[in-house]
């Protein structure tokens, strides 16, 4: 029987994808993101749940869904386990559910595609704008996320792309414009999201004896965000 190793689950998620959702936290993480909130999400090992098990847990909410909710599969990075989340989005397409991956879309390009042939959504983090930053602040090759990009391009996916906004880091409207002109790349670009940065996370990095690598930036505050977002209209 197929199993993943999950980290968490939240039943009436709001935030990552339409409608209300089912979200699922895979665990372990390849990526070293400096800003990263969810760092005990990284290591490769965690609890195991079959796959019947998690559609049993998923089929209890399908009444809350309605038109537009469904599953999130989020993390860590949900394409390392891309086997398991394969077949629980082919069972959920069969189920009739929405399907959403949120990834930061590194990795194996072989595996992201079989669980983007069962995906509507794919919701992708471009975290900069530039290889070298991508490699600085999130180990991490922004070659591999522009392919992956035109992977779900050439699959015509809808694709939402999340951008984290740290101030005095990336917050500069040319920042923002250098992200929207990447985006716009690609025709199955629908929406941007820019998240604000936030230290919440601190207190898990010091149960996990990890330094947060970005304790010494300010939190960015929500009229920062709506700043921008009137700011890309115009772009
Ligand atoms: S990809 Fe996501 S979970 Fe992984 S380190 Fe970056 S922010 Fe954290």
């Amino acid at each position: 029987m197929m199993k993943g190793r999950i980290h968490s689950f939240q039943s009436m998620g709001a935030a990552d994808g339409p409608g209300v959702r089912f979200v699922i936290f895979m665990q372990g993480c390849n990526l070293r993101c400096a800003y990263c909130h969810n760092p005990d999400t990284w290591s490769l090992t965690g609890e195991e749940y079959s796959l019947l098990d998690v559609m049993k847990r998923i089929l209890k909410f399908r009444p809350y869904f309605g038109k537009e909710g469904g599953v999130t599969v989020s993390g860590g990075e949900p394409l390392l386990q891309w086997e398991f989340v394969a077949a629980l989005f082919k069972r959920l397409k069969e189920e009739g559910i929405h399907t959403a991956l949120d990834t930061s879309g590194t990795g194996n390009l072989k595996g992201a595609k079989e669980v983007l042939k069962f995906t509507d959504l794919v919701i992708c983090d471009l975290k900069f704008s530039a290889e070298e930053e991508y490699f600085r602040y999130c180990r991490a090759d922004m070659t591999e996320v522009l392919n992956f990009i035109k992977l779900t391009e050439e699959m015509q996916i809808p694709l939402w792309v999340r951008h984290v906004v740290v101030p005095g880091l990336n917050d500069s409207p040319a920042d923002l414009q250098k992200i929207v002109k990447i985006a716009r790349l690609f025709s199955n670009f629908k929406r941007l999201e820019l998240l604000p940065f936030r230290k919440l996370c601190n207190s898990k990095y010091e149960a996990l004896g990890i330094p947060f690598p970005f304790a010494g930036y300010e939190e960015c505050p929500d009229s920062k965000i709506d700043e921008l977002n009137q700011l890309i209209k115009h772009f």
